[in-house]
């Protein structure tokens, strides 16, 4: 094992060790890869909690263990912010911030990682964890794999966070 298991955000214990490398393979296709049959492309706007021409902001629903986790969609098929035209690259950074800000301005909440992974659905989506602050083992990245680990928050109090979201959101703009 590396150290990682020395690491205070370790969110395991016990005996454990890695997995085996296997040799390289093809990279696995993805989904919606190239607009067909993309499922984030077939979503109605009800859906979402909040959407504007360019955007479209999904709520993840308990059981998460984080008070809060969203999506930030493009609302036309992308694959990467590399993607994006100028414009809407710019408008990305903005609507970034502003949902930052938005769940950051939350009760109780020490940061939000905002995080682009790419490897399994190809619509352009980044992720908003926020984390309860006063936590020092949530910090950093494992925050992703303590969401399935801590007790899920209930549901009422992620909706109440997701609506005061929304209305930020609605302010804003
Ligand atoms: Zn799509």
């Amino acid at each position: 094992m590396p150290p990682v298991e020395e690491w205070d955000t370790f969110p395991f214990d016990g005996d454990m060790r890695p997995r085996e490398l296997r040799p390289p393979e093809p990279e696995p296709k993805r989904h919606g890869e190239g607009g067909v049959d993309c499922g984030r492309c077939a979503a109605p706007d009800s859906e979402y909690a909040w959407t504007d021409d360019n955007w479209r902001l999904y709520s993840l629903k308990p059981p998460n263990g984080l008070p809060l986790v969203m999506l930030m969609e493009s609302r036309e098929h992308y694959s990467a912010p590399g993607d994006l035209p100028d414009e809407l690259a710019a408008d990305q950074g903005l609507q970034l911030a502003r949902i930052e800000r938005a769940i950051s301005e939350l009760d109780g909440i020490g940061r939000v990682h905002v995080c682009r992974w790419g490897d399994g659905g190809e619509h352009l989506h980044w992720w908003f964890m926020a984390r309860p602050e006063g936590f020092p083992q949530l910090l950093g990245n494992f925050a992703a794999i303590w969401d399935d680990i801590l007790p899920p928050v209930p549901e009422e109090i992620w909706n109440q966070n997701v609506q005061i979201v929304v209305d930020r959101l609605n302010a804003a703009a």
